[in-house]
């Protein structure tokens, strides 16, 4: 099986079945982020462990690859601290600019798990937003819940 026909395989299949969809509570953050360019939406809520991501739930609209993105990205942060989490949204976003580059996705298949099947949009410029916009929304969302946590405590 070509590499790439396996990569749209596990997009379609988070995008048909994603894991982890819906609103639930409870949670200390929700926010709202939109990707203009292509008409994607997500809704996002953090609920936070200490500074363990202990559930991020989501509803959205849009493309696959955006809405794929979100549920590669929940397998991939759910138990993590709000750093490491981070870390590997930084990662993703590394692989995201890699402009197909092989050698950086194969550098980061551990890492990434599913999420490396996002390695083909990276080379296209006008999709990489579609990718990145459920990273963008947690790095929001875990910041926010995060100074939400230290007020109350
Ligand atoms: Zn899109």
């Amino acid at each position: 099986m070509q590499l790439q026909s396996m990569y749209q395989d596990i997009i379609l299949d988070h995008y048909r079945n994603p894991h982890g969809r819906g609103l639930r509570d409870p949670f200390e953050a929700e926010v709202h982020h939109v990707n203009p360019t292509c008409g994607d939406e997500v809704t996002m809520r953090v609920h936070l462990d200490g500074d363990t991501i202990a559930d991020v739930s989501y509803e959205g609209q849009g493309c696959s690859i955006s809405q794929a993105s979100v549920s590669a990205m929940y397998d991939l942060v759910i138990g993590k601290s709000v750093t490491e989490a981070l870390g590997t949204g930084e990662h993703f976003m590394t692989l995201m600019q890699s402009k197909g580059d092989a050698a950086v996705a194969e550098g980061l298949e551990d890492e990434l798990e599913d999420a490396i099947a996002f390695a083909g949009v990276s080379k296209y410029p006008a999709r990489v937003k579609c990718a990145l916009m459920s990273w963008m929304a947690l790095k929001d969302a875990s910041a926010r819940a995060l100074s939400t946590s230290s007020e109350a405590n």
